[in-house]
Order: structure tokens, then sequence, then C-alpha cells
């Protein structure tokens, strides 16, 4: 047997049969665990007794009572995510992994319908904090959040239990440098763990989709407006638009329901793939070509409004304006700009899809911003849905950051 290299300290040979460190959190991080959340953040520990990264820690408060086990960061601001509400030594921990895995893939087989594609684990949400695994028809995306995940053992049983779920699929790990780089792990690469195929189609209600994990640019799709993707379909109606399109993910649904579709987005390399998507689809088509466009929403927007342009459906779906909770301000202006020059666009009778995933900007706050922009705009406007994530995207009730997607339909009148 060859000697372990410094890279390794945190497998599962050095951690296990040690004793479990004890971490000692302060009032604030008991009281935020008693509260039902699961993180702690560093500043709230009182002693981390030198855990080391992505070990399995016991968690007391400072009167030394039992909060439970977590797994341990060294370097995020996060210190600690929960894993067990009890006691458990890392004896236990490859199994209770393999449960919680067992648990999530039983519950997506529960919601996950209209679809061969969907999250399979959600991190938090599915009490495996730091994991996110997607299944793309016949390819699953692993991805790695924290140095817990990232241990040698806790890989092995993850790739276990998912190749016992999904015996015919590939897995590709998808890796995100930055976060690598956070949690000071070594650098590695995007690549397949299993399987030979990293590239797929997948159907989602129906409209079909190309996957490709490998491919350079940014690939995947937002499984987490699947629900909304059809829900637009249903008020969707005449001529529309789709900001913020991406690979087609609203548009190519409104192909199938409205007379024209026009759909814009900044990426080129998104609008290639959301052109090859288009060609998969067009036998159900109802609307002509979709009109894809390389364009600044904010810019084409003012410039259509000005040319008075009018349409039947617009979705506004941008990427998170608010990464913290400073950002909030401007990025609620920003959701405000988009939505009032699209609530002037709309014909009496019209359909607004307006969605936020910035998780700082809550539900109230963007119902606000939308009734400012609709008195501004001088229109009325009925809600007609209040929409969050499909259900394989779940909200834990007392974690709030679980709870990021907004997605609301309404109709001008
Ligand atoms: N609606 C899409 C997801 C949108 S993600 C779907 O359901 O699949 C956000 C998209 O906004 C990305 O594709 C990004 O390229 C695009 N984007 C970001 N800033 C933009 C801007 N100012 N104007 C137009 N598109 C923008």
């Amino acid at each position: 047997m060859t000697n372990r290299k410094k890279s390794d300290t945190t497998s599962s040979a050095t951690l296990a049969g040690a004793e479990t460190p004890l971490i000692t959190v302060s009032p604030r991080g008991a009281s935020r665990l008693r509260a039902g959340h699961l993180w702690v953040y560093r500043s709230d520990l009182a002693d981390d007794a030198g855990a080391p990264p992505g070990a399995l820690v016991r968690v007391v408060d400072e009167r030394g009572r039992k909060l439970g086990s977590a797994l341990y960061s060294s370097t995020s601001q996060i210190a600690i995510r929960m894993i067990s509400a009890d006691e458990i030594d890392e004896t236990q921990l490859p199994g209770l992994i393999s449960e919680r895995i067992d648990a999530a893939v039983a519950f997506r087989k529960q919601v996950a319908r209209n679809t061969d594609s969907y999250r399979i684990i959600f991190s938090e949400a599915d009490l495996l904090p730091g994991l996110i695994v997607d299944k793309y028809n016949d390819v699953l995306s692993l991805q790695i959040l924290t140095q817990g995940f990232d241990r040698t053992d806790l890989r092995e049983v993850v790739g276990e239990s998912l190749t016992r779920h999904f015996p015919k699929t590939s897995i590709l790990e998808r890796v995100d440098a930055r976060i690598r780089e956070l949690e000071q792990l070594p650098a590695r690469e995007t690549k397949l763990l299993t399987g030979e195929r990293a590239s797929t189609i997948f159907t989602v209600n129906g409209v079909r989709f190309h996957y490709d994990g490998l491919s350079g640019q940014k690939t995947g799709a937002f499984l987490d407006q699947r629900e909304n993707y059809a829900a637009a379909a249903r008020w969707a109606h005449g001529n529309a638009l789709d900001c913020f399109t991406y690979q087609g993910g609203f548009a190519l649904h409104l192909a199938r329901v409205c007379d024209s579709v026009t759909a814009l987005d900044i990426s080129r390399a998104a609008l290639e793939v959301a052109e090859q998507n288009e060609a998969l689809n067009k036998a159900q088509h109802r609307s002509g070509e979709i009109e894809w466009i390389e364009a600044n929403a904010f810019d084409l927007l003012k410039d259509y409004a000005t040319a008075s342009r009018q349409y039947d459906t617009i979705v506004l779906d941008p990427p998170a304006f608010a990464k913290t909770k400073r950002a909030v301000p401007t990025a609620l202006k920003g959701y405000k700009e988009l939505n009032l020059r699209a609530l002037k666009m709309l014909r009496a009778g019209g359909t607004l899809i307006t969605c936020s995933c910035s998780f700082h900007v809550s539900e109230n706050e963007f119902l606000e911003m939308l009734g400012s922009a609709a008195a501004d705009a001088g229109r009325q406007v009925r809600v007609l849905e209040k929409r969050g994530a499909a259900p394989d995207h779940p909200v834990l009730l007392n974690v709030p950051e679980t709870a990021y997607l907004k997605c609301t339909i309404c109709r001008v009148i």
C-alpha cells in the first residue's frame, strides 16, 4: 500500500475511528438551529475544536446541550451545515447519506411528472447539504459544493446510490472552479464519472431539449421552471415575446399555443442551442419560425416601446439581479424597469409571466414592485397565479434560502 498524500487527509481512513470533533456554537447559532435552520455561520461558532475540513462534527451550545451533527467547512462563511438532529459518528454517516438519497429519489417519483428530467437531490432541501444532482434523461449531472461531500468516502456512497437507482445513466461531475477555490479544494475538471454519454436529448412537458454536459458553454436547463413553462402555455396567446430566453425554455412552450414568438437573450451561445431545440420541436409549433434575437433586454424593450410595439404575451425571466442583501434596492429598480416596459407593451387582455430567482428579493417585495410598475404604467393588473419552483426543488419552511424562485402570471385588464 502506498502512503496517503496530503490531499487525502479528509478521506474516510483518516476520519473513521477518530473521535468525532465537538463544535460549540454561540447562543445566536444555537437559536438559529433551534428555529429549524440548518446552517451556522463562522461568526456564530464559540469553539471549532480545530475540526478538519469536511469533518463530521457534533454540535452543542455553550451549556453543552446537544444540537445534532453537521458537516464542517474550514473555509466557508457557512461553517457548519446540519446533517442530523441526532449525534452520529463516522461509522453511521455513509448509511445515513445512502438513506437520504433513497428518500430523495422516492420523493421525486411522487412529484416529477411529464418529464424525464428533474432535480434528484437539492442540497439542504433533501438534508444533503452541499450535494446537487440533476437528471437529464439518461445523464445525471452531479455538483459538489462543500468540503464534506468532496470526501472520498462520501463521493463513493453518492456514486453507489445513484448507480443503484439509475443503473443505465451516465454520471457527469460539473465543476464550479470558483466554489472549489472558496472551499480550498484541489482543482478538478468537469468530466464523466461513469458511463459513456455526456450528451442527450431530454423532454419536459413534451418539449424536447438538447443537453451536453461537456460542451464548454454553460449547459443544462432551468429545471425549476418546468411547471411554470406549462402554466405559461396555459395562459399565453397571440404574439409573444420571451425576454431572457436562454436555450428557449419558455419560447418553445409558447410556440405551441401562440401565433408568433420572438425570443431574446444576450448570449449568442445560448441562442444557438435554442435554435437547435426549435428544430427538435417544430412539428408541434403553431407559430411560424421563432425569431431569435441577440440583444440586451433593457435596450431592446426600450426600443420596442418607443416603436409602440404591442404584444399579447410577455415573459420576463432575468438572471438573479440581487446576489446579496445590499444589492436589493438596485435589483428592484432593474425589475421595475423591465416590468414597467412590458406592462406598457401588453394589449388589454394580455398576459405577463414575470419571474425573479433572487433569494434576497422576497415574494412580497417582488409583488410590491410589480404593483408599482402597474401603477406607473397606468394599467390594472389581475394576478392569475403566484408560483414558485417545481416541487422537485422543494422548499424547507425554516430554511428560507430554499425558496428563491418567484413566478407571477398576470393579466392586464
Ligand atoms: N428563461 C430561461 C432562463 C433564463 S436565465 C429558461 O427558462 O431556460 C437568464 C438568461 O438571461 C441567460 O440566458 C442570460 O444569458 C440572459 N441575460 C442576462 N442578462 C441579459 C440582458 N441584459 N439581456 C438579455 N439577456 C440577458
